[in-house]
């Protein structure tokens, strides 16, 4: 392509809600045929609800007390839900993908997923199946190795992604999931919207490890994803897409920014491409 072309392009992509960063993309994007979605914030709203919690009321006060030092969008929900005094947090840490530490007086709590309970090889004393079910999001405060509450969380899925998927599979474009949440919860999302290969409970650089393996299979593969959990497998993918609202780390690690949640901009960046290359060639 030529830089004039592209320049064109990037103006109009730029109207639609579309940002490139370089004209690699224009070369490489009508070869895609495998996109991956992250999850949460991606393929859902990334504004959830806190819906259930189980466990001693005063633990929550822990619980929001770390989250208060998170910008994660599970965050948000308890910030939205707790509305009482928060107590001070020393040696705050994010644990990428799997939750976040803090010191509350002299007690180490950890606030994150079952995998991170699983880590720490702690117990958990709660049932999240029903809830995982449900395709909601289980995570757990723990206490100086002690599990203390459950929590769960629902995150509606964006309007017109189920729409969005079928017209992928129809051009022959194969979808895939990849998430940091369980199984359960991210099959359930999956089935909703039509995609059929998931892969859960994975760390931010599996997420790149398995796009690489999808390259391997043969496959020009598209991320597109939200959080700095996702910034490896945005690096590694063909074409890595950031949605807007996203991390500045996302951001920075991706070819493509859509500047509105509407993830049919991606099929928009990808016919621009070929309307784009069509002209030149
Ligand atoms: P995704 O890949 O779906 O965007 P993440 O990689 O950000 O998810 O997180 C994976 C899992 O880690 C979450 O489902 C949750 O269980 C846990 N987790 C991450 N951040 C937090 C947090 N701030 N509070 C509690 N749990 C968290
Ligand atoms: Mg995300």
């Amino acid at each position: 392509a030529t830089p004039t072309s592209i320049s064109v392009a990037s103006g109009m992509a730029f109207k639609q809600g579309i940002m490139y960063k370089g004209g690699e993309f224009f070369e490489i994007a009508n070869k895609i045929n495998a996109i991956a979605f992250d999850k949460t914030g991606t393929l859902t709203k990334g504004k959830p609800e806190l819906i259930d919690f189980i466990g001693d009321k005063e633990t929550l006060q822990l619980t929001a007390s770390i989250e208060a030092h998170s910008n994660h969008p599970i965050a948000d929900a308890i910030k939205f839900a707790y509305d009482g005094t928060l107590l001070e947090v020393t040696d705050f840490e994010v644990l990428v993908g799997l939750g976040l530490k803090g010191k509350i007086n002299q007690d180490a709590i950890y606030v994150g997923s079952k995998k991170l309970a699983n880590e720490l090889k702690v117990e958990i004393p709660y049932d999240g199946e029903k809830y995982l079910n449900e395709g909601k999001t289980v995570f757990y405060t723990i206490k100086n190795n002690e599990v203390i509450n459950m929590i769960t969380i629902a995150d509606e899925i964006k309007d017109g992604v189920k729409e969005l998927i079928q017209t992928l599979k129809s051009r022959g474009i194969k979808p895939f999931m990849i998430t940091g949440d369980e199984e359960k919860t991210a099959r359930y999302i999956a089935q909703l919207v039509g995609i059929d290969d998931v892969y859960a409970s994975v760390l931010p650089q599996e997420k790149a490890q398995i796009v690489e393996t999808i390259q391997n299979e043969g496959y020009v593969c598209a991320f597109v994803g939200d959080g700095i959990n996702d910034a490896p497998a945005l690096k590694m993918a063909d074409v890595g897409i950031a949605v807007s609202n996203g991390s500045d780390i996302a951001i920075n690690s991706s070819d493509v920014t859509l500047m509105h949640q509407d993830l049919s901009l991606v099929l928009d960046a990808i016919d621009l491409s070929l309307a784009t290359l069509k002209n030149i060639y």
